[in-house]
């Protein structure tokens, strides 16, 4: 448990000492090994050796506890959650971190699909939840697909910096994109395309829609598959059946897609076959390079909605640094998971305890670790435990709209999600978006710290 702390509590120690404000992009790993030696004169030492497994598996049985009921966002299960988070910041006296409060309200569009609904495509008709699920972000009480003809887009990927458009001269107006999910990379990492195993933003369910959004289609499908998708089948249908949450848009939906699905494996293969096409050998066509492929057959599916607006929160707490408190380093982990279905037998709580308590929970012990250090960082260090990630990653979304602390104040992130439970581990995988430095720092710690 420890090990896991160090590269996650050291890198503000130094990433805030060795960088100056003026310069930041000038920082070497160099710099920030003589500045080891400066943080080793603080308490640094002894905070770091009085990290407990019990600082992390206490909040974590409490916040997975049934009590909480599965921490589902605008629930009871919210308010108990953000409740004791904040009694915890406070315990290890935090400040707020947004004003004179911790908490920052994200307003949520609450849209429940009926569940009585059926997708037909070409000659099968597809069952809800069990072959299919299907829903929209559009603020309208009933919308539609009608014979949408459908067009197969690879891995639905628009991303310039990988040279790699799956839309090129597609004109996706009206129609319906079939997606593959994940990125090109996962399940051909010997390619050297994309980030290999680790998944990009593009391979994310929220992506796919997002940018069939843009392109201008009409339904955006994802095909399941459980090894790159991460999770099985059951998972999606349960998920995605019932309240689905979105961030209240000025627009009211009007520039997502129409209806945004998922099919099962079994059922997009009968589409593609249906279709003339054989799915294996499509979805190989789309991990060579930009792809895509019309199909010749078309959907219709009618999605009935009912709206409920509500509220739930981000969590926001901040130690403030010794030198320069404006500028701050933000951990970040999302506290929510998926509720409970009560239409289930026996236990109905998704506690969650991976996804994200043990994130969330170690939040709280780094909390308790950085608020122990004498001097404080040289910078201020926040604390944000965001809502709403199962539904999108919608508390960061809007966080990252209307940012407490400002942009160009905000050092470095690093986001918590599903720690390591498996014990201890020889490898451990690093990776950071844009800072360049950031990642010299870290790998220096990996260097001193970690592998000995
Ligand atoms: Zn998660």
């Amino acid at each position: 448990m420890k090990k896991m702390f160090l590269p996650l509590l050291v890198p503000t120690l130094l990433g805030v000492s060795a960088c100056s404000p003026s310069n930041d992009s000038k920082t070497t790993a160099s710099d920030a090994s003589k500045e080891l030696a400066v943080s080793t004169s603080s308490n640094f030492d002894s905070v770091y050796n009085n990290i407990s497994d019990a600082d992390i598996r206490e909040p974590l049985k409490i916040l997975a506890s049934d009590e909480f009921e599965g921490r589902l966002p605008t629930t009871e299960g919210e308010k108990k959650t953000i409740d004791y988070l904040v009694s915890e910041f406070q315990k290890v006296g935090l400040k707020p971190g947004n004003g004179d409060s911790y908490l920052q309200k994200v307003a949520l569009m609450e849209i429940t699909a009926d569940p009585n609904m059926t997708m037909t495509i070409g000659d099968n008709t597809f069952a809800y939840k069990e072959d299919m699920v299907a829903s929209s972000k559009r603020e309208q009480d009933s919308i539609s697909l009608e014979n949408s003809e459908l067009v197969f887009v690879g891995y639905g990927v628009n991303a310039p910096e990988y040279e790699w458009n799956d839309y090129e001269g597609l004109d996706v107006e009206g129609k319906t994109v079939v997606i593959l999910v994940n990125d090109p990379g996962f399940e051909n990492p010997e390619s050297g395309k994309f980030q290999g195993t680790t998944m990009t933003y593009y391979g994310r369910w929220s992506y796919k829609y997002e940018e069939a959004s843009r392109q201008g289609a009409a339904g955006a499908i994802i095909v399941h598959e459980t090894a790159p998708a991460s999770y099985g089948w059951s998972v999606v249908a349960n998920s995605w059946s019932g309240p689905q949450y979105g961030l209240v848009s000025k627009d009211k939906g009007a520039s997502r897609v129409a209806v945004e699905g998922w099919l099962t494996l079994d059922a997009a293969k009968k589409v593609f076959t249906d279709a003339g096409l054989n799915f294996d050998e499509e979805k190989s066509k789309a991990m060579q390079g930009p792809y895509h492929k019309p199909m010749n057959i078309a959907a219709s599916v009618t999605v009935n909605n009912t709206f409920k607006k509500s509220e739930s929160n981000n969590v926001i707490a901040t130690l403030p640094g010794s030198t320069f408190p404006d500028e701050h380093v933000i951990y970040t982990a999302h506290w929510d998971h998926l509720g409970k279905d009560e239409s289930k037998e026996g236990d109905q709580i998704y506690n969650g305890a991976h996804d994200n308590a043990t994130g969330t929970a170690a939040i709280l012990a780094m909390a308790k670790a950085y608020s122990g250090l004498s001097p404080a960082p040289k910078r201020s260090v926040s604390f944000l435990v965001v809502t709403a990630e199962e539904q999108g990653l919608l508390g960061s979304k809007y966080y990252a709209d209307h940012p407490v602390i400002p942009m160009d104040k905000t050092v470095a992130n690093l986001n918590m999600d599903a720690m390591n439970v498996l014990g201890k581990q020889k490898m451990w995988p690093l990776w950071a978006w844009a800072n360049l430095n950031l990642k010299a720092i870290l790998k220096l710690q990996r260097l001193n710290k970690v592998e000995h």
